[in-house]
């Protein structure tokens, strides 16, 4: 069985002769896959970089990679994890609401926000809801 919620961040490298956007934006007409770039940058010999988060069917991340690889452009998985800023974070509880594993709670009699690392999956919807970008991403082997 597919999910229709996979998710995943991969690091793109685009050999100078072929334009990045076009096949990116190709993952959603042909395999019906969102997504959101996280990261981008063209060096001065013209080859791109790319960090991009895909959101779809796992089957169709699939697809969707072989897809790239298929144009020319270099597919690799990012490790990630999510840290918080401890001095920003106000506790507002936002976070909690979204986080799918309740690896952001609240705990009600201390009135803060407790965050257990060992839960999360990094899936990074705590850093798009954050007000004060208190949670970010760590990406550990993009070229960055
Ligand atoms: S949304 Fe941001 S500020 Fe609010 S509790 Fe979560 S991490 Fe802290
Ligand atoms: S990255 Fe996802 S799983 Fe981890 S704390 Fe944020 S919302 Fe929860």
């Amino acid at each position: 069985m597919t999910s229709k919620h996979f998710r995943k961040n991969i690091h793109l490298t685009f050999p100078p002769d072929v334009s990045g956007n076009p096949v990116v934006c190709n993952l959603t007409r042909l395999y019906d896959l969102s997504f959101n770039i996280l990261k981008a940058q063209i060096t001065p010999r013209k080859e791109g970089y790319m960090t991009l988060e895909l959101i779809g069917s796992e089957e169709n991340y699939r697809k969707g990679v072989e897809y790239l690889a298929d144009n020319g452009i270099r597919v690799a998985p990012v490790a990630q994890r999510i840290s918080r800023d401890e001095e920003s974070c106000m506790h507002c509880g936002m976070c909690t609401a979204i986080c799918p594993n309740s690896s952001l709670c609240m705990d009600r009699e201390m009135r803060v926000v407790l965050f257990d690392k060992e839960r999360c999956t990094a899936c990074g919807m705590c850093v798009r809801i954050c007000p004060v970008n208190a949670m970010s991403v760590e990406t550990e082997n993009g070229p960055w």
